[in-house]
């Protein structure tokens, strides 16, 4: 089997990503870098960058590309990340990121890009009745009237609504995918990087999509 892999998942929230990008992190034993799990540790630390983030997130909004652009260069500077590969979940999220991330992986290049599609109508309903692990970051589907918080199965931490996961929040959110993020599909697409995978699909059929996409890319030609 193959390990050890660099890989930018890209999608909508609520397209599978957090939960896709956490399985394959097991499955090429590398670690899940998250942005948004980088800024939700931030608030609940009450660091300066988490203060800052705390109103950004909350209103949709996103944070600035430098602050982004200098967390994720180093966190992509520790062992694991620089012997092992990562897999990228929430960022690049701006083509300036995507050029940014260009330059500080130029000796260790991305393996592959890859969106996991979803319409968008999908997302609100599946991001609706999302519930996520505060430590983790395991992710969830409620089907109503169950405990707040319930416990996590992978960790034992506790499993609430995210706080910016309100309707209001997420259309918000979607908007600003389609003005910021989206074009980052053209980036990609034009340099031949980009493998689109149909994430409408049963989360097991998107896992092994997901995988063959990055075997794929990994095989010498
Ligand atoms: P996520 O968990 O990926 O949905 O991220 C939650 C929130 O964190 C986003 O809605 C943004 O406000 C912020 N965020 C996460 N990653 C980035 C990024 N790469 N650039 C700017 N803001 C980000």
């Amino acid at each position: 089997m193959i390990t050890g892999v660099r890989l930018i998942i890209i999608g909508r929230q609520g397209a599978g990503k957090g939960t896709q990008c956490l399985r394959m992190s097991r499955h090429y034993v590398v670690p899940h870098i998250s942005t948004g799990d980088m800024l939700r540790a931030a608030v609940r630390e009450g660091t300066e960058l988490g203060r800052l983030a705390e109103q950004v997130i909350q209103a949709g909004r996103l944070v600035g590309d430098e602050i982004m652009i200098g967390l994720v260069a180093e966190r992509l500077q520790q062992d694991d990340a620089r012997n092992r590969g990562y897999i990228l979940d929430g960022f690049p999220r701006t083509v300036a990121q995507a050029e940014a991330l260009d330059r500080i992986s130029v000796d260790r290049p991305i393996d592959a890009v890859i969106d996991i599609d979803v319409p968008r109508d999908m997302v609100i309903a599946r991001i609706s009745s999302r519930r996520t692990c505060r430590d983790c970051g395991t992710n969830y589907t409620s089907k109503g009237g169950e405990h707040s918080p319930w416990i996590c199965d992978s960790c034992g931490g506790d499993v609430v609504q995210r706080a910016d996961d309100t309707p209001d929040a997420i259309n918000q959110r979607l908007d600003l995918y389609e003005s910021q993020t989206s074009p980052l599909l053209d980036y990609y697409g034009r340099q031949g990087r980009l493998t689109v995978i149909d994430g409408s699909a049963s989360p097991d059929e998107v896992f092994a999509r997901l995988t063959s996409a990055v075997d794929a890319s990994r095989r010498p030609s």
